[in-house]
């Protein structure tokens, strides 16, 4: 197929607003799938599918005859979270336009917005498609009027469909063809390919997804890449469709899917460029790696379980190569790891898939942002040139005496809502250190907000708080904004006055002294009582902010309950026995597995 009839494209939506629904419905209509199969075929993973959110970019190759010419399309899966907005524009970078499709009950939402900006920033065709028009309360005219009065997008632009029916496919398909243009790339020259997504397989290695720009590759070829100069023999490739299909050669303007016995996804780099060996080319502009912004502990229950936690940790950051790994021990969880990810659901999802492909529980730390600190001049931070430090474990905080500033990480949120809940939005954004930049009426009922927020607060749990204040209609999306002076101090718990490193947490000054209140609190709730008194307190800087105590309680159920019946008290003590592997002994104390992550969950 020449290259005048390739068209690369995205489907970008908010959440639920029917992307893998209409992924399907192409599919279908392309001949690529057969109708009325398995729904959603580009969401594989067990997790996505439970939770209905995209984790990992797939691509599909649709072959589409318009005006009798077969035109080979490549639709370019994104991912469709907050988290992963550094994997939307990485996928993006091989595309010339995208399909921005939105409910057209739900209207525009924050995802939306954010999408819709990266598609703009690179220069993309966009499509805009109002989905779900056969809902009883679609208002395709209202939302036709926020795309026009927030993206100045022209009514007549506006495609109109149902993915869940089929109604209107072939207009999206004919709208791709005729609105967006070929992929501007030569046949002729060097190989020039872009790596825009890798995944890994058992018995090839790293899968790269490549986006031929220049010449051609072939089974057999060697290549290089750009940033990392190490060197493979191109084993297989293939186009996706979306089921492999193996070809001998990939040419420009094609995208596909290279196994070439590459060891770990940690060196498929994305937005790194791939040229033939000895043919040295210009990187293609735009590389950024990939940083997580969050980080946790990960520790197996008890030490026995650390080799095969390894092993399971290992084989999902194959696949996932925006997971960061270093390895970490603490006093009291033992030896372990700390893990750097996109953000909470990220991590989320990497512990849901721990537990469900590798039957891994192991104790999760309370996440927490990166922090710079500048450091007071010593003659030795001078000499090692160690006078600003980054810090992702509240546990090496220094003390205060050493510290002469610190920093936090910024971002700037954007929350789409229904105007009636505004007033609590607002307030939930001041509690969160937020300061508002804008408000901008999008309809007669509907105003978009942006604020200045501190990373900290929204990591945890802002998004859920944000849904449960407006019952589920405020969206929420955001990008970073660099770093900011704050001041900041180490909220350390003890537990009968033994310091639980694992516990701690930065807080801003402000905060002290309520957060020190509601962690106690929160602590009391979730260990349960057991044989000796509690004493759970918050401290800054060695002074106790806030106490409170769980009581013993008396004895040994067993014995009284069912002294003289030996089965029964053999059952019972296996029921307790089971439930206390969930725990963790710390400071001779019982502390739930899940302790860790919930303390700062409000
Ligand atoms: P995604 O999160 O954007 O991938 O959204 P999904 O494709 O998973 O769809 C979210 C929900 O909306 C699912 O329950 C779909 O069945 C439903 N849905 C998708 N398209 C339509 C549509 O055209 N009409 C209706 N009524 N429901 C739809
Ligand atoms: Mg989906």
């Amino acid at each position: 197929i020449p290259v005048e009839r390739i068209r690369n494209f995205s489907i970008i939506a908010h959440v639920d607003h029917g992307k893998s629904t209409l992924a399907d419905r192409l599919l279908e209509h392309t001949g690529a799938i057969k109708p009325g199969g398995q729904n959603q075929i580009l969401d594989k993973l067990q997790v996505e599918r439970e939770r209905g959110i995209t984790v990992k970019a797939q691509t599909a190759s649709l072959f589409y005859e318009y005006n009798n010419e077969q035109y080979l399309l490549n639709l370019i899966d994104t991912p469709g979270h907050v988290d992963f907005s550094n994997e939307v524009s990485r996928s993006l970078s091989a595309c010339q336009g995208v399909i921005l499709l939105v409910d057209s009950n739900d209207g525009v939402q924050a995802q939306t917005v954010a999408n819709f900006y990266l598609a703009f920033g690179n220069d993309l065709v966009i499509i805009p498609v109002l989905n779900k028009i056969d809902l009883k309360n679609a208002d395709p005219a209202k939302v036709t009027q926020q795309l026009q009065s927030l993206f100045d997008i022209q009514a007549d632009e506006v495609l109109k469909i149902s993915a869940k029916l089929g109604i209107g496919i072939d207009s999206v398909l004919e709208a791709i063809v005729t609105r967006l243009p070929s992929p501007k790339v030569a046949r002729n020259g060097p190989l020039k390919a872009l790596l825009f997504d890798s995944s890994y397989d058992k018995y090839r290695g790293v899968l790269s997804l490549i986006f031929v720009k220049q010449g051609s590759l072939k089974v057999g070829e060697n290549i290089q890449s750009c940033y990392t100069q190490k060197q493979y023999e191109v084993k297989t490739l293939s186009l996706l469709r979306p089921q492999e299909q193996p070809v001998e050669q990939l040419v420009a303007g094609q995208i596909g899917l290279v196994g070439c016995n590459m060891r770990s996804s940690q060196e498929a780099l994305v937005g790194d460029t791939i040229h033939l060996f000895g043919q040295k080319v210009e990187a293609l502009p735009g590389f950024q790696p990939i940083r997580p912004m969050v980080f946790a502990g990960i520790y197996p229950m008890d030490q026995s379980q650390h080799v095969n936690l390894r092993s399971a940790i290992e084989k999902l950051t194959l696949n996932d190569s925006a997971v960061s790994v270093e390895i970490d021990s603490s006093p009291a969880l033992g030896q372990g790891w700390r893990l750097g990810f996109l953000g909470l659901l990220h991590l989320e999802v990497f512990s849901q898939r721990l537990n469900q492909e590798y039957g891994a529980e192991p104790i999760i730390t309370a996440p927490s942002v990166i922090y710079k600190v500048k450091l007071k001049p010593t003659k030795q931070n001078v000499k090692e040139g160690k006078d600003v430090i980054t810090i992702n474990n509240p546990a090496l905080w220094p003390e205060p005496q050493q510290i002469e500033e610190s920093f936090e990480p910024m971002v700037i949120g954007t929350i789409i809502t229904p105007d009636k809940y505004l007033g609590p939005i607002m307030s939930l954004c001041m509690e969160r250190r937020g300061v508002q930049r804008n408000a901008t009426n999008i309809d007669n009922d509907r105003i978009m907000l942006q604020y200045d927020l501190p990373l900290c607060e929204i990591v945890i749990d802002f998004h859920d708080m944000l849904k449960t204040i407006s019952s589920g209609y405020a969206s929420f999306d955001y990008e970073d904004n660099g770093y900011v002076s704050s001041n900041l101090v180490k909220m350390g718990v003890l537990l009968n006055n033994v310091a639980v490193e694992e516990l701690s947490s930065i807080v801003h000054i402000t905060k002290s002294q309520t957060m020190g209140k509601k962690l106690v609190l929160r602590l009391k709730e979730i260990i349960p009582r057991q044989m000796i008194n509690i004493a759970v307190q918050a401290v800054v800087g060695g002074k106790v902010l806030a106490r409170q105590d769980i009581k013993a309680y008396r004895k040994d159920v067993t014995q009284w309950l069912y002294g003289g019946d030996v089965t029964r008290r053999k059952k019972l003590l296996a029921q307790q026995a089971a439930g206390k592997k969930k725990m963790r002994m710390i400071a001779n104390i019982s502390v739930p597995r899940e302790t860790f992550i919930d303390v700062l969950k409000k």
